[in-house]
């Protein structure tokens, strides 16, 4: 069975690197019916920060990357391979390291930091690579046993060996490294922790991971941890190293360019399923000829593989994410209103007039007015902490933030500039109402406009349907083409050169404003 794990040390936040590793780790073993493991590496006292492992477990919770074994919220810990904290497992490296040093394959090591400073600064000016020299690998076991009695501090090294490892990446391909060119990796501290390198590797193992997928900062680790394998007679898992997170500009992934917590990201307002969907894709393609980009996070669990993982670093350019918040707001949406508008008639007919738009053909003008109102409701809750109040007691508000839908969705924080136009007409010079490419000078705007008007004042019944007919059969009549006359109409009626349909601005102004700001443009011609 596939077993992969998460294994973060707790530093006060999940960086988003960290969220893509634990999603690739989390997606690889879905996809296989496997098992994903949370592990708290934590052996490193002097990074101990108050609160992390709360603060990542929650994270981790609010995202919904759920764990089959590892620590809760709660504290309690669930699996059969625990404790899942390194921390409650130094008795298990003590153990482990003994080992090492009984079969040669890890050495005390007595040397003070100042010898070792001095040594690099040799190596330095020497431009040798600074490695330790092994000055302790070969003390007599009685010397050493005599140091350590005599209260001196002390280290242990691996004893890398002097060979050629290489391995099969499942990411990057083969990999080689050479014995000679790695440091003699410190296994426990002086404080008697061990390091990193240590309880990774006896972890890994005891907890039975098959497939080791981390960041790419780890690969140069991974001949180090192939040795201790090796030395413990133990089989190696497969090991998939992710490129690293670049900046729009290349550089690396700082705190400087912009948030890296994940935690940031959510406080900001962006949704789990934009977050996940956006992670999925740094770095990762479902494979070439798939056009679709919106996934939910079982959606991907059936189409995720380490094959189309890119060896190259991946671009977390923010603009993506809000695009996938964007997307999948109007995803929610939509489904939302789908949901309404069928409730309120349940034989309804759906059009996509545009590809991501809807258009509900409702059975009476009753359910029509209804469903308006309620989807200008929801509207509303989305951009309510952005309105004023002045505009908040509007009583045709959720009308007006219906023909908005789009923007509002996008961006809710320009909602106000965007109703604005409804309350109170912007001065515009008579300028607007003509269009050179649409063939409208001012003589065809003021035609327009005053048959525009005509045919505003004698319609019957005002509702949008009825006034695009209504305008659409005096295209006809007029012989021209539709901007025409639908320009200098909506420009006159919202005196922008953007802004939602002339249909939808007319049946939300109500007749008489609508002919009241027709005047208003024929006047300034
Ligand atoms: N504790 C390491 C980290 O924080 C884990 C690296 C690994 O997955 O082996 O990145």
């Amino acid at each position: 069975m596939i077993r992969t794990r998460f294994a973060p040390s707790p530093t006060g936040y999940l960086h988003v690197g960290g969220l893509r590793t634990a999603l690739y780790c989390y997606l690889f073993a879905k996809k296989s019916k496997g098992k994903f493991i949370l592990r708290i590496e934590d052996t490193d006292q002097e990074r101990y920060v108050e609160g992390a492992v709360e603060n990542l477990l929650k994270t981790l919770d609010w995202v919904g990357l759920e764990y089959d074994e590892g620590v809760q919220l709660d504290k309690s810990q669930k699996g059969e391979y625990g404790p899942y904290v390194q921390s409650e497992r130094t008795e298990i490296y003590k153990e482990h390291v003994e080992k090492l040093i009984e079969s040669g394959d890890a050495y005390h090591c007595f040397c003070t930091k100042e010898r070792l400073d001095e040594m690099r600064e040799v190596q330095t000016k020497n431009k040798q690579a600074t490695m330790y020299d092994r000055k302790c690998l070969d003390l007599p076991k009685s010397e050493v046993k005599a140091k350590i009695e005599a209260g001196e501090k002390y280290v242990i090294r691996q004893k890398i060996p002097y060979e050629l490892v290489k391995f099969k990446d499942l990411i990057r391909g083969n990999v080689q490294f050479h014995g000679k060119t790695i440091d003699d990796q410190i296994l426990v501290k002086s404080d008697g922790y061990p390091t990193y390198h240590l309880a990774n590797v006896v972890d890994d193992h005891l907890m039975e991971i098959t497939d080791v997928i981390r960041g790419e900062e780890w690969l140069p680790s991974t001949p180090k941890h192939i040795a201790l394998y090796n030395a413990f007679g133990w089989e190696q898992p497969n090991f998939a190293h992710i490129p690293l997170l670049h900046n729009s500009d290349g550089s690396k992934l700082s705190k400087r360019q912009g948030h890296v917590a994940v935690e940031d990201y959510i406080k900001e307002g962006y949704s789990k399923e934009a977050i996940i969907n956006f992670i999925a894709f740094l770095g990762w393609h479902p494979g070439s000829g798939e056009q679709k980009e919106i996934f939910t996070l079982e959606e991907l669990e059936g189409i995720f593989s380490l094959e189309k993982v890119q060896k190259s670093g991946a671009i977390f350019g923010i603009e993506k994410l809000d695009w996938f918040n964007w997307r999948w707001q109007k995803e929610k949406f939509n489904q939302e209103i789908t949901a309404i508008a069928k409730e309120i008639d349940p034989s309804l007919e759906k059009t996509e007039p545009r590809k991501g738009q809807i258009k509900f053909v409702f059975e009476t003008k009753e359910m029509s007015d209804r469903f308006i109102k309620t989807k200008g409701e929801k509207l509303l809750e989305i951009c309510t902490d952005f309105l004023t109040s002045q505009i908040k007691d509007k009583e045709n508000l959720p009308e007006v933030l219906t023909t908005v839908d789009e923007k509002i969705l996008k961006n809710p924080k320009e909602t106000e500039e965007n109703i604005k136009f409804y309350y109170e007409l912007p001065n515009y010079d008579k300028e607007l109402l003509t269009h050179e490419k649409m063939g409208v000078d001012l003589n065809q705007a003021k035609e327009s406009l005053e048959q525009g008007k005509k045919t505003l004042e004698e319609l019957e019944n005002w509702s949008e349907d009825k006034i695009t007919d209504a305008l659409l059969k005096t295209v006809e009549r007029m012989g021209i083409k539709n901007g025409q006359l639908l320009w200098p109409l909506r420009a006159a009626l919202s005196g922008l050169q953007f802004s939602p349909g002339v249909f939808e601005i007319a049946k939300v102004l109500g007749r008489e404003e609508s002919i009241e700001r027709i005047n208003q443009a024929i006047k300034k011609i």
